[in-house]
């Protein structure tokens, strides 16, 4: 296995107020002139997400992006989506409001350090979650989501070795479903679900012994709710493993009164929107991503006013990364991603 380095995130990110109805109707009248249609992904802050033509998860926003009629594609999110949304719609424009809204689980690694993973081990399979940048996509065979993982690696057949990355605990998911020893997994991870720990969520579900969890496999607490749900400690019927997407569906057809939710805390947003009736609690309410929280209402209004930031993938990269995220999209329910 090899280590990798994880960035951090940036200090401090701005919460801004709430930016009121004048500033909606602004940021859609300017992307209606610039026939724009406005994405935002589920961790994005509330004003983002209500002002934006769709929400949800990066994969469901990126097909959204190649079949829309729309010019201009604004994406509300981190980089490396933006990314994959102008590999899908190469002939778009894409802007993201702050180019600067990275990922630390994408920064785990680079496409040098893959080439020099795959140098050590000829012949295996790159299996890269889409959390990755343009380059790294380019460097692979297939991509995943979290709803497909398991399935993109059954697909390879036993000879081969696999090289998954970047996330080490959705990697220890599959490995951990699939039984597969000929796994290799990179040590990444996101700062910000990694913060979400077993502890956590035990002490959790037992305050709250009637209620559902449901855990994003990014999460450092994934196996600590299996392990949960293994003893007894919760009944298993109550663990749900989703993507963000998945958390949606799950939360309409639960009969469930309240719902522990261990991803990041934007989710919340969508999920009471989706049915108000329940409680949901995020497990841990300090997981913010920093990053996502860069798309400011101030961002999102210079974005669709002055055409920043627009996002270039070169197209010999766009294609080699395209042919890996459409050979995802073939296998199993890609669903969504994170
Ligand atoms: S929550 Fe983690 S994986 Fe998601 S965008 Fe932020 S840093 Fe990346």
């Amino acid at each position: 296995m090899s280590v990798s380095t994880v960035s951090t995130a940036p200090a401090g990110a701005p919460e801004a107020a709430d930016p009121g109805p004048a500033w909606a109707e602004e940021v859609r009248a300017l992307a209606r002139r610039r026939d724009a249609v406005v994405l935002a992904h589920n961790y994005q802050l509330p004003e983002i997400q209500d002002v934006a033509d769709h929400v949800g998860d990066s994969l469901a926003l990126s097909r959204i992006a190649a079949e829309s009629d729309a010019e201009t594609i604004v994406f509300c999110g981190v980089h490396f989506m933006a990314e994959t949304a102008k590999i899908l719609a190469p002939q778009k424009t894409v802007l993201i409001p702050d180019a600067r809204a990275g990922c630390s689980l994408a920064d785990s690694i680079t496409a040098e350090q893959l080439r020099e993973w795959k140098a050590e081990h000829p012949g295996a399979v790159v299996v890269s979650y889409v959390n990755t940048t343009a380059a790294v996509k380019a460097e692979t065979d297939v991509c995943c989501t979290s709803s497909n993982a398991v399935e993109v690696v059954a697909s390879v057949p036993r000879e081969r070795e696999v090289l998954f990355l970047p996330d080490q605990f959705l990697g220890a998911h599959v490995r951990r479903v699939l039984d597969r020893a000929d796994m290799h997994v990179w040590a990444g991870e996101c700062h910000v679900h990694a913060g979400i720990n077993g502890r956590q969520l035990a002490d959790q579900a037992t305050a709250h012994p009637d209620a559902d969890l449901f855990v994003h496999p990014e999460c450092g607490c994934a196996t600590s709710a299996l392990y949960l749900a293994g003893t007894g400690a919760v009944p298993e019927s109550q663990v749900k493993i989703l993507s963000t997407g998945g958390m949606i569906d799950a939360a309409r057809a639960t009969g469930a009164k309240e719902v522990l939710v261990a991803t990041e805390v934007g989710m919340l947003h969508q999920l009471r929107r989706a049915a108000p009736e329940i409680e949901f609690r995020a497990v841990n309410d300090r997981a913010s991503c920093s990053y996502m929280k860069m798309i400011t209402a101030d961002a999102l209004l210079r974005s669709v006013r002055d055409g920043t930031d627009e996002v270039h993938v070169a197209p010999e990269l766009a294609a080699r990364g395209r042919a890996a995220v459409q050979r995802m999209i073939e296998i199993g329910n890609p669903g969504s991603g994170e």
